[in-house]
């Protein structure tokens, strides 16, 4: 069995402020909350192979300045942001996608370092006239390819945000969000605790999931940014993209793969 966990930072326990997420802004901050990101991914993989002693695991870093330690994951293969790419639009052969320290889209109530791609740019994505965030996009591009998601760890906003997509997903709640840049977290060794807990139950009732494919082509997709694009912008010259106002694009398409997701 190959299994698929996909990795951000801001879920991790103990991670609410975007200096613990952004490069450069404190180094020894965020060092902490990858190093505890890291735990968890370990114990991650730990509660998979308990059920699964021979599951080839492989572990993708989604966070954009990266947010994974890979030199200190055991039992897995790590692609790194440096392998670029989006390898989560090829899962042929995996059995299940797992996410890992995962946040809300932008734009959610209390939800700490909510975002959807870029914090500082997107105000939201929309998909067939609905909001979609990180673990929606994704989903789905593991949906279309038969490949279930089965667990998910994050903020409480995060796993509700997954629960409306994936009501049966198992889920372990690492911190209850009280504001952008606020939470309650749980112990560091409890989320890890719940997380390999949690894996496991993922994978014995690996079964009883089905691939998401709730949404179905045509695709209509729309990006709106805080700022406006001034008319020399690259992405104002694009014939696909369809600009609504200064700061908003739609574009139709068949294939998700067209779609910056
Ligand atoms: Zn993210």
């Amino acid at each position: 069995m190959k299994i698929f966990i996909l990795t951000d930072l801001e879920g991790a326990a103990g991670c609410e402020s975007f200096e613990q997420t952004r490069k450069g802004v404190n180094p020894s901050r965020k060092h902490e909350v990858m190093e505890q990101l890291t735990r968890e991914v370990n114990a991650c993989i730990e509660g998979i192979l308990e059920v699964s002693p021979k599951a080839e695991i492989v572990t993708w870093d989604g966070h954009g300045s990266g947010g994974l330690l890979p030199d200190k994951v055991r039992g897995a293969r790590c692609l790194t942001r440096e392998n670029g790419g989006r390898p989560y639009y090829d899962l042929e052969g995996f059995s299940a996608m797992l996410f890992l320290g995962q946040h809300a889209m932008a734009g959610t109530f209390q939800a700490p370092l909510c975002h959807t791609y870029s914090s500082k740019e997107i105000m939201y994505y929309r998909l067939n006239d609905t909001f979609i965030g990180e673990f929606g996009c994704r989903t789905l591009v593991a949906g279309m390819q038969g490949i279930p998601v089965i667990f998910i760890s994050g903020d409480d906003k995060a796993i509700r945000e997954a629960q409306f997509l994936i009501p049966e997903i198992e889920t372990v709640i690492t911190k209850q969000g009280k504001g952008i840049e606020a939470a309650v977290h749980i112990d560091p060794e409890e989320s890890c605790r719940l997380i390999r807990a949690g894996a496991a139950r993922a994978v014995q009732r690996i079964g009883e999931f089905r691939p998401f494919r709730e949404y179905s082509a045509p695709y209509t997709f729309e990006a709106r940014y805080y700022r406006p694009f001034d008319l020399a912008h690259p992405k104002r010259q694009d014939p696909q993209l369809n600009f609504l106002d200064d700061r908003t694009y739609q574009i139709t398409t068949n294939d998700l793969a067209d779609l910056p997701f």
